[in-house]
């Protein structure tokens, strides 16, 4: 029989009642047998979730403030869950060790996995599955990066013989410290666990019903996306950032293995499923979303016959690399190339970055326009669809929105456009209605 690996977010777990949710949900299919929890999220609207009153409980510990008060409420949520589903498990044993080690010291990435090992406790108790522990089998390299294939053939060769598993993410160990990837990585974990496991799906369990089309503070009736490619996903990364930890996505597409985003609170809901490939016919809208971003400069340098210029581009690029900058796109024209970075991130290096390409490619001019939002228009039927791009740019034109820069990565499952922010949200609405009915 083929496994499923689920992941369940923050929110899925923030208190009893939703641990019931998730039972259920794991009752429904038995292939779902390995289970990633996260820490309990917020349960309201202005409620901590878990991991920042970690966070600040160590703060507090390190400024001598004291965290009693913190710990406190840290304790009661885990104490609220243990009691009212009834578990067997001295919760409070494990809480005193977790307050003794803050109070020790410890540090903040052990600090704050401590969320997900409580509610991971919890969970295996309440199941009545094995709780494995990711401080034996997630490892980090030295430089703090992950190690995937070390951790691979631990937890493979581990889950031969665990049948059932709650596997807390998050976290893992570096040498002989726990260590954390950054924030929202137990949709890492759970992916990690997917390729270990090989399973047939990974499902990652939040409170959203996948993707939707378009961001719908600025397109309200926005349509969810019910498949998506894991390529279409990465050209989207603007707007899936929110619903899925971008380094979740490599593991299981590497591995071959599908996601699908679905929602603990309306389990009915298919979600989003992403995969490899998909028919191409089966997108009648022809394009799969539009997601921006704003917060971005374009550094434009001009020099006439510079394509026959030896080594142009690499100096301009030199240029941005010294100064620390990493680059989002690179369109480029017969005589100009653009550079887009991330304003926030050039702001302490303009001037030297100016100089350094002056100095190392003499250009006739060099500007660098702020303000700009990115828009990048994915659809894998857009290959196929003669004349996209030119709905594209006329609604634009319609909509009366300035295009400042156009870049086609050769994928061609992408259109990206730069405008001014002003300009931003009307661009997203004109291209999204262009192309989706109601
Ligand atoms: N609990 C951690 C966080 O809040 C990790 C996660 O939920 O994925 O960032």
């Amino acid at each position: 029989m083929g496994k499923i690996v689920t992941k369940f977010g923050g929110s899925s777990l923030a208190d009893a009642k939703q641990f019931q949710k998730v039972k259920s949900i794991l009752e429904l299919d038995s292939r779902r047998c390995y289970v990633v929890p996260s820490a309990p999220g917020r349960r309201f609207d202005g409620d901590d979730k878990v991991t920042d009153l970690l966070y600040r409980a160590h703060r507090e510990q390190q400024n001598g403030q004291g965290f009693t008060a913190t710990f406190a409420r840290i304790r009661e949520r885990y104490c609220e869950i243990a009691k009212e589903l009834e578990l067997e498990i001295n919760i409070n044993e494990h809480l005193d060790e977790v307050q003794k080690d803050i109070a020790a010291g410890a540090s903040a990435d052990y600090c704050a996995s401590r969320g997900e090992y409580l509610n991971g406790l919890l969970l295996a108790d309440y199941l009545g599955f094995t709780f494995l522990d990711p401080k034996d089998f997630i490892f980090f390299n030295k430089d703090g990066t992950f190690n995937s294939e070390r951790t691979n053939d631990a937890l493979t060769a581990l889950l031969k013989y665990t049948k059932k598993a709650v596997i807390p993410g998050f976290y893992g160990s570096l040498e002989e410290e726990i260590h954390t990837f950054s924030r929202g990585g137990s949709d890492i974990s759970g992916a990690i666990v997917a390729r270990a496991a090989k399973a047939e799906m990974y499902e990652n369990w939040t409170d959203v019903s996948g993707f939707l089309m378009a961001d719908p503070r600025i397109v309200p009736d926005a349509k969810a996306i019910s498949n998506v490619t894991y390529r279409e996903l990465r050209e989207l990364s603007y707007m899936g950032a929110s619903v899925l930890h971008e380094d979740s996505v490599f593991p299981v597409h590497r591995a071959g293995i599908p996601t699908n985003i679905r929602n603990t609170n309306k389990p009915q809901d298919p979600g989003t499923y992403i995969s490899h490939t998909m028919p191409e016919d089966d997108n009648p809208d022809v394009i799969t979303g539009v997601a921006g971003k704003l917060g971005f400069s374009v550094i434009s340098v001009e020099k006439a016959m510079m394509n026959v210029e030896h080594g142009f581009g690499r100096r301009v690029l030199q240029a941005i690399e010294e100064n620390g900058l990493s680059f989002e796109h690179m369109p480029t024209g017969i005589d100009t190339m653009c550079v887009v970075v991330v304003t926030a991130d050039l702001e302490p290096v303009r001037e030297n970055v100016i100089k350094r390409i002056v100095e190392l490619t003499e250009p006739d001019t060099i500007t660098i326009h702020d303000d700009m939002g990115i828009i990048a228009t994915v659809g894998r039927g857009m290959v196929h669809n003669p004349g996209t791009a030119a709905r594209l740019f006329s609604a634009l034109s319609q909509a009366h929105v300035n295009v400042r820069m156009i870049d086609q990565g050769s994928s061609e499952l992408s259109i990206l456009v730069g405008v001014d922010s002003g300009d931003f949200q009307n661009a997203i609405r004109a291209i999204y209605y262009e192309f989706v009915k109601a």
